[in-house]
């Protein structure tokens, strides 16, 4: 074990914290039975568990149990968001807003949905990676009928203005969809305050297990429809039909409970292991953080580096520290990611990029490592290139 490299890749997944695991487990073997079987104590077991897990998701985000669908992860949950108002909403519009530096869990709906006749507009972002307000407003129509915003963007960590962007969209009686994937557990949620309809959650980047996530359907003022994208047993007040997972809804509600009791304290340490990570890293010239500087998750630093090639970066790092440049869902395609384009960064220097996402088992000692390892090899690579 002693000799795999560092896990700096926390917005791709995270591992299962052994307080998750142990409260999962008694779900697999004796806990058995399916929360739909309303005749016997194993159907009960299994419906109390999961009770209490969607009462921890609903506290975590300002909500009721009843608004809390679960899905199979946040892609299923904004596949279903947008998918499910556009079939329900068409009649009103066929209009959609979202921004550029979406994950493809979201753009890639929207463009399906391009196929079926919507309209969508894709909002650039500013150098920071925040979306503009003005811009916003300027693309909202009378046939607007929902607007896609992520709460936390998983390569660069930028936290987008909710609360703003759900005042903007309650007053035009526009739906207000949120990917809080990378936020649940992270940062503070409120649907109530931040006028959110919609809001796609997971377990796995908060320390839970995968194939496990969540939707919030917002159920008064106003109460919102979605038309279901997977039929079957009526499940989850129709919305979402399939057998309730136990073990992993359990794993996930523990997951949150813990993220939350800790945030306060854990974001403080995140914070300062971040700017131990750029305090070594800015003693180089020609190197940037990419997303805004403080309005960004406390795990995340994302760099591009000047005058080394992106490939020969990421392999010089290999070794030593594991991490990723993008996104983990985009890293087999060799297109550069659609996020620092988005930001004005040319494909160069979007390739020669480094997102290290640092977790709740990092410490000071790993992170000195890495530092130095990547100062070492940042030198050395643009040493080789002046000799060329
Ligand atoms: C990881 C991630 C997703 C996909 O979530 P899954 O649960 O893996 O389907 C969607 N959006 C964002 C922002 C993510 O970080």
């Amino acid at each position: 074990m002693s000799s795999r490299p560092i896990y700096l890749d926390n917005h791709a997944t995270t591992a299962v914290d052994k307080r998750v695991l142990a409260a999962m487990l008694p779900y697999f073997t004796e806990n058995f039975g399916n929360p739909a079987s309303n005749s016997h104590v194993y159907g009960w077991e299994a419906e109390a568990a999961i009770k209490q897990a969607r009462e921890i998701l609903a506290t975590a985000i300002n909500a009721t149990p009843e608004e809390i669908v679960f899905t199979s992860g946040a892609t299923e949950a904004n596949n279903l968001a947008i998918k499910g108002v556009a079939e329900a909403y068409f009649q009103k519009g066929q209009h959609i807003i979202t921004a550029a530096t979406e994950h493809k869990a979201v753009l890639d709906p929207c463009e399906y949905l391009k196929t079926l006749g919507f309209d969508i507009t894709i909002l650039p972002v500013q150098k920071d990676g925040l979306i503009d307000l003005t811009e916003l407003e300027k693309a909202l129509r009378p046939d607007t009928i929902l607007v896609s915003v992520m709460a936390a963007n998983n390569e660069i960590g930028v936290l987008q203005p909710l609360k703003e962007i759900g005042e903007i969209c309650r007053h035009r009686q526009i739906l207000f969809h949120t990917d809080a994937a990378q936020a649940i557990g992270k940062i503070p949620l409120d649907v109530r305050s931040q006028k959110i309809d919609l809001m796609s959650l997971t377990a796995h980047k908060v320390y839970g297990p995968k194939g496990i996530g969540a939707l919030y359907v917002r159920r008064r003022n106003p109460r919102v429809q979605i038309a279901p994208q997977q039929h079957g047993g009526g499940h989850e007040r129709g919305m979402r039909s399939g057998t309730l997972y136990t073990p992993q809804i359990v794993g996930f509600g523990k997951a949150v409970e813990i993220a939350l009791t800790e945030q306060a304290t854990e974001n403080q340490r995140l914070t300062s292991l971040r700017e131990r990570l750029w305090l070594h890293l800015s003693h180089l010239q020609g190197i940037q953080i990419n997303g805004h500087p403080t309005q960004r998750l406390a795990g995340n630093l994302n760099i591009s580096v000047e005058g080394v090639d992106g490939a020969a970066l990421l392999l010089g790092l290999q070794p030593v520290a594991a991490v990723s440049s993008g996104s983990a869902c985009t890293s087999t395609n060799t297109a550069p990611s659609h996020v620092l384009t988005a930001l004005g960064h040319s494909e160069q220097l979007a390739y020669a990029s480094v997102r290290f996402g640092i977790g709740r088992l990092n410490t000071e000692e790993e992170i000195d490592i890495v530092a130095k390892h990547a100062i070492a090899t940042i030198q050395s690579l643009r040493k080789q290139a002046t000799l060329v």
